[in-house]
């Protein structure tokens, strides 16, 4: 019988359940947002990505019901293939238009984005470098370009500017990095990364997924934040975190865009997203260019809370944003604590290997505009209450 030979999947799922590190769905009731009911229950939610509240605003709904009723719901087909809607050009426009650049492409997901990129810009006798803490979806992009993949230790720019000096045998070279990483909420030394770049002529990709909305005087991101935006000729961004839509995109020079729309598989060879996702994200958009008062707060929010969890004794990491890590160590400690601050009301995901390494499990808590000093000041209180100053300090 054919599950018999899937049996082997029970005793692997065991081994993960004994190591404290299986992974379970959970379904919520209603809207996203800055609290969320899961059976029957009210939490406090910290681990959405929904960084400026956008996801259950109610003009992202109303935009996407409007284009529905215009545009139908499905897209039909790829991009190429017919599949390309008024809604899609719109928000491609606007894109570029927020981004300062000749154009953009917008992609199903972030993740097919990021593949897209990585594989039609580099393959088989070019050479890429890598942040060793960059998203999956540039790591999966890394290895099915079959270009030489070199994996950089994290932020280290002595290490690549090594790593780069025996590069020029290679056809083409490639920097990639996320402008705002997902585990540690650090950002990357973007300068340096352009004069690296510039120097050993290597192609510079900036992932702004996080930042997309978030950082930088109009919210471009992490790139605008380092005044460097001019000099990174490739930037991927997505419309699935900040903005609260869904949908990643890539903005730059024109031929760029002509190049992937040939090129990227993930574009080429996957259905376009429904028009009125597009129409929800420009309507994301024109919050984002009106409301500059959401990114600003929210990233005040986020320095008086890193204070004030440093001042209980707990490890922040390296953030410097919205993303805040309480690094445990201990996967089993870590799962711990988030079954108790569930017990107490609070969402506040654990991140255990394989998403970060050995011994540096932790909660993750995403703060978004959406939540209340009251609840902020809450889930103060209760991790003070958790996590006794002392447990903390150095030993
Ligand atoms: C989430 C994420 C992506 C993927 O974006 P989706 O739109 O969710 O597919 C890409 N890169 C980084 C750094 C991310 O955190």
């Amino acid at each position: 019988m054919l599950h018999d030979r899937l049996d082997w999947l029970d005793d692997e799922l065991t081994h993960l359940r004994d190591a404290d590190l299986d992974r379970h769905l959970q379904t919520f009731a209603g809207a996203q947002g800055p609290t969320l009911a899961i059976a029957g229950r009210e939490f406090v939610n910290f681990g959405a990505n929904d960084y400026l509240a956008l996801a259950g605003d109610p003009r992202l709904a109303a935009a996407a019901v409007a284009a529905t009723e215009r545009e139908g719901w499905g897209a039909g087909a790829s991009p190429l293939v017919v599949g390309h809607a008024s809604s899609h050009e719109r928000l491609e426009r606007e894109l570029a238009d927020f981004e300062g650049t000749e154009a953009a492409l917008l992609f199903a997901t972030g993740y097919a984005a990021n593949v897209g990129v990585v594989t039609a810009l580099v393959g088989r006798g070019d050479v890429v470098f890598s942040d060793e803490l960059n998203h999956a979806s540039i790591v999966d992009g890394c290895r099915l370009s079959r270009a030489e993949v070199r994996v950089y230790p994290h932020n280290d720019v002595d290490a690549l500017s090594k790593q780069l000096q025996d590069a020029q045998t290679f056809r083409r070279r490639m920097i990639v990095t996320d402008g705002l990483f997902s585990m540690d909420g650090d950002v990357a030394p973007l300068a340096c990364l352009v004069e690296l770049a510039k120097r050993n002529d290597a192609m510079l990709v900036v992932d702004e997924a996080h930042a997309t909305g978030v950082f930088g005087p109009h919210g471009r991101g992490t790139c605008e934040a380092a005044g460097v935006e001019d000099e990174v000729e490739v930037r991927v961004g997505t419309l699935s975190k900040g903005l609260g839509s869904v949908g990643g995109f890539v903005a730059g020079r024109r031929s760029l865009v002509e190049w992937l729309v040939n090129k990227a598989r993930p574009y080429v060879f996957s259905t376009a997203l429904p028009p009125a996702a597009a129409a929800a994200s420009c309507a994301a958009l024109d919050v984002v260019r009106t409301e500059p008062a959401r990114r600003i707060e929210l990233l005040q929010r986020a320095e008086r809370l890193r204070s004030t969890l440093r001042a209980q004794g707990w490890d922040v990491g390296p953030s410097v944003s919205q993303i805040i890590p309480l690094v445990v160590g201990d996967a089993a400690r870590t799962m711990q604590l988030a079954a108790q601050l569930r017990e107490r009301g609070f969402l506040v995901p654990p991140i255990r290997p394989p998403s970060v390494p050995v011994g540096a499990a932790r909660l993750r808590l995403s703060l978004s505009y959406g939540h209340t000093p009251e609840q902020i000041a809450r889930l103060t209180t209760t991790l003070a209450e958790l996590a006794p100053r002392s447990d903390h300090l150095p030993a």
